[in-house]
């Protein structure tokens, strides 16, 4: 089961995808996504985050 993964060194903190996948994403107390529940959203909004992140900072990882 893949599971999203963010690269907080491409993280600019833009909050994109925790506006897309409120339930999978959130920013940490530095302003950087990180994923609370791999689970979170259904595979294709976690996907669309994915896809809209500008520093593409978010793959899936095995
Ligand atoms: S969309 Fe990308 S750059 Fe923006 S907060 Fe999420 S992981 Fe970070």
């Amino acid at each position: 089961m893949p599971v999203p993964e963010v690269d907080a060194d491409l993280c600019t903190g833009c909050e994109l995808c925790v506006d897309i996948a409120p339930n999978t994403f959130e920013l940490n107390d530095e302003g950087i996504s990180v994923v609370i529940d791999p689970e979170g959203d259904d595979e294709d909004v976690i996907q669309e985050a994915i896809d809209s992140c500008p520093t593409e900072a978010i793959s899936w990882a095995e």
